[in-house]
């Protein structure tokens, strides 16, 4: 026990002066070279707020710690006991990492409400074994996949991203099914919109199949959105697009589907709205 307990310590003290020694390092050595930003802009993104990147690692740590300061002195003990043995979410959420999308963009406390899976793109295959655990273990109702509007990951999807890291390229070259009907017609901002809305398509289609049981028996819908904070769609900024409800992707379907019976008409109108043509 002793034994074991010192070669984690060891351990430990190894890992942090590796992670002090690469943080002194100067840019340009070994995975530095193949650093986000280098690149693509898809990591930083071309419209990043200019604070982040530029923020200092020192600058960032204080703001964490700070913020997380700040949001313990907001609750008390209670807050957190509701919560204490067990999680209690209402929905899996597999959204792309980007730092514009969050589940506060549909709740207002994420808390203990929204089992989260981020990667680049949203995309299923690459974290399979964590939405397995939202669906089978946690039993959500609803599998909400979320894409966004000039998501990062779509763009270079959409053109060559080989000289990013092995990782990224691996990352990336899971989009390829969903992209592969793009037929390069129109102007590069149609095709990529249409290209998120598709890429959330096939990402439903891929659900609806592997959780098969559940969504036939109604316990589970699937649900296909892109959160639109350029008013691409033209129903104001920040809004949750519904696009698809278990493949059925006509807007007026998913308007009369059973899932959406107690959302409001008018809302209904508001929500429901597609690029690519449904069916
Ligand atoms: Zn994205």
């Amino acid at each position: 026990m002793k034994k074991v307990k010192m070669v984690s310590t060891l351990v430990a003290v190894a890992a942090l002066t590796l992670l002090c020694f690469s943080a002194a390092m100067p840019s340009g050595h070994g995975e530095a070279a193949n650093a986000p930003g280098k690149k693509c802009d898809f990591v930083h993104g071309a419209h990043h707020a200019a604070h982040g990147p530029a923020m200092k690692p020192v600058e960032a740590l204080q703001r964490i710690i700070e913020g997380n300061d700040a949001f313990v002195r907001k609750h008390d003990a209670g807050y957190y006991k509701a919560y204490a043995t067990a999680q209690h979410p209402f929905v899996t959420m597999i959204t792309c990492s980007d730092a514009r999308v969050h589940p506060s963009v549909f709740i207002n406390d994420p808390v203990d409400n929204v089992f989260v899976i981020r990667n680049v793109g949203n995309q299923i295959q690459n974290s399979c074994g964590s939405i397995d655990y939202g669906i089978y273990h946690l039993h959500t109702p609803v599998l909400l996949i979320i894409g966004h509007t000039h998501c990062g990951a779509v763009k270079a999807a959409m053109g060559n991203y080989m000289n990013e890291s092995p990782c990224i390229v691996n990352e990336l070259n899971g989009l390829h099914l969903p992209l592969k009907h793009d037929d390069g017609n129109g102007s590069f901002e149609e095709r990529w919109l249409l290209n998120v809305e598709r890429n959330v398509d096939y990402q439903v289609d891929f659900c609806i199949k592997k959780y098969d049981r559940l969504v036939n028996t109604g316990q589970l819908a699937v649900v296909g959105a892109v959160y639109d904070f350029i008013n691409a769609y033209g129903r104001g900024e920040g809004r949750l697009v519904i696009t698809n409800i278990n493949g059925v992707t006509n807007p007026e379907w998913i308007k009369i589907a059973p899932f959406m019976k107690l959302v409001d008409e008018n809302l209904k109108n508001t929500v429901v709205a597609r690029k690519t043509g449904g069916h």
